[in-house]
């Protein structure tokens, strides 16, 4: 039995399988670890594994708040503190019917690991509720928000957990949570990041990840001496932050993103999207895609409804590069061989897991170049961490010194991940690199700082 299999095994009838998605994610890292387990026996006696699979804490609570009409509504928030041996917890929160307590810990275990690889000084956790914002009116969003924080605030602060976005939390989001907060605590104090630039936030908050996303896959491409971006058609899925910042990189890039997707359908345009208008319909008008083809006659729009089980209609159309920014799952066995077959040549996951371990095994088989999430699309919480320096300092960094500053980010943490897949047996395996380096440093930490 392979040392992988050992420690699959402890885990295997733990608390850790009666989550799906938090199971996936620990199977993966397990078995891309599995190298460095045997090559130092340390990890092992100091039970390393057992320690970081479980989190510090779970913070479950009651969110009670009034909708327009005065009825009182009733949602859970939750914060998943999960390891801070390297630095404050970090990671966002996700407003969205489908967050649990499952859902929460993949993202917060992913997260250790992501923070790990910027090499910044920060921890890992995850948090959010179960509240849904479609459909809510500004008024209700802000109602909400204030309730979630009166719970929320006796757990964080700059020093010990500083919560930042996720899907359903924007910029709007955030500074209803950062008024609340000062509210509360009469402080103002960088507890937040991803807030309005007007009051603490940084330049490039908003695009960073989907910037980062494209720096990351550049520098992919050139270290596996592959054709640039330039001039080739690229897919996106999602229509959220991160898929249209990668959509505005690819453009002032002179790539071609032909398409785009939200929960109830694609767009596909042949001529490349239209960015302004993605804009106008997904953070002004907040409407659903369909509203795209009213003025793009030649872009085609597919519903969900019209696509097989198992498949997505953006994971169909031809590509050099694709960039799945929506969800996690969202990309399947079928959809990565749909990809493979029309000759895809680059795979970098902005979304978190968005691809299926089948659909991650077919890639790797076929040498396609595949950025995993927790190495692609880091650029969001390493320029979190730098609106936190900036805080701490009561200072502010111009837009091409934080540009900068993302774009060597998201090189070293592609050259360490290439470099630590080369030292440990497996070249050009993205997967394993990013779980090895991520893991080591929060690991060595871990031993150094004693049970
Ligand atoms: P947003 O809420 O801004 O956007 C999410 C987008 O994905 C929406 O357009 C949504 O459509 C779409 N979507 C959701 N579910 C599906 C689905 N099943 N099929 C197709 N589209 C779907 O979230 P973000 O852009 O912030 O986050 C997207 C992903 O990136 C998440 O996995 C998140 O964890 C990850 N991420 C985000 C970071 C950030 O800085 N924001 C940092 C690192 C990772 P609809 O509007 O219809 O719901």
């Amino acid at each position: 039995m392979t040392i992988a299999q050992k420690e699959i095994e402890k885990f295997e009838t733990s608390d850790c399988n009666q989550d799906k998605v938090f199971y996936q994610a620990l199977e993966e890292a397990i078995y891309s670890i599995a190298p460095l387990l045997e090559s130092d026996e340390r990890y092992t006696r100091y039970a390393i594994l057992e320690r970081l699979v479980v989190p510090d804490r779970i913070i479950k609570f009651k969110v009670v708040w009034l909708d327009d009409n005065q009825n009182i509504m009733v949602n859970t928030g939750y914060r998943v503190q999960f390891n801070n041996a390297l630095g404050p917890y970090k990671g966002g929160l996700r407003f969205h019917p489908s967050v649990n307590e499952g859902i929460l810990k993949f993202l917060g275990f992913e997260q250790i690991l992501k923070n790990s690889l910027t090499g910044l000084p920060i921890g890992g956790g995850k948090g959010g509720s179960d509240f849904d914002p479609k459909g809510k009116s500004d008024f209700e969003i802000m109602k909400f928000c204030s309730a979630f924080m009166t719970e929320l605030h006796k757990y964080i602060g700059p020093r010990m957990d500083v919560p930042a976005g996720d899907i359903g939390v924007g910029a709007r989001e955030i500074g209803y949570l950062f008024g609340e907060y000062k509210k509360i605590t009469s402080s103002y104090e960088g507890v937040l990041t991803g807030k309005p630039y007007m009051f603490g936030g940084s330049f490039m908050r908003p695009e960073a990840t989907g910037y980062g996303l494209i720096y990351f896959t550049q520098t992919m491409l050139e270290m596996e001496n592959q054709e640039s971006l330039e001039g080739k058609i690229c897919i996106v899925s999602g229509a959220g932050n991160v898929a249209l910042h990668a959509i505005e990189k690819l453009l002032q890039i002179g790539a071609i993103p032909v398409s785009c997707s939200d929960s109830k359908g694609t767009i596909h345009d042949p001529r490349g999207v239209n960015l302004e208008l993605l804009k106008e319909l997904k953070e002004e008008k907040r409407v659903s895609l369909e509203e795209y083809i009213n003025t793009h006659k030649e872009a085609k729009y597919i519903p969900v409804s019209e696509y097989p089980e198992g498949g997505h209609a953006v994971w169909d159309i031809p590509c050099y590069a694709a960039f799945p920014c929506a969800t996690q799952n969202e990309l399947t066995e079928i959809d990565a061989q749909n990809l493979i077959s029309n000759g895809c040549v680059s795979v970098s996951e902005g979304a978190n897991m968005p691809s299926t371990p089948e659909a991650i095994e077919a890639f790797l088989s076929h040498k396609i170049c595949f950025a995993p999430a927790k190495a692609a699309n880091a650029g969001g919480v390493a320029v979190s961490e730098f609106e936190m320096s900036q805080n701490a300092g009561m200072t502010k960094w111009s837009f091409e010194k934080v540009d900068e500053k993302l774009k060597d980010v998201m090189q070293q943490i592609c050259k360490r991940v290439s470099l630590t897949a080369k030292d440990y047996g497996v070249e050009g395996n993205y997967v394993d690199g990013a779980n090895i380096a991520g893991f080591k440093r929060v690991a060595d930490a871990m031993i150094a700082e004693g049970v």
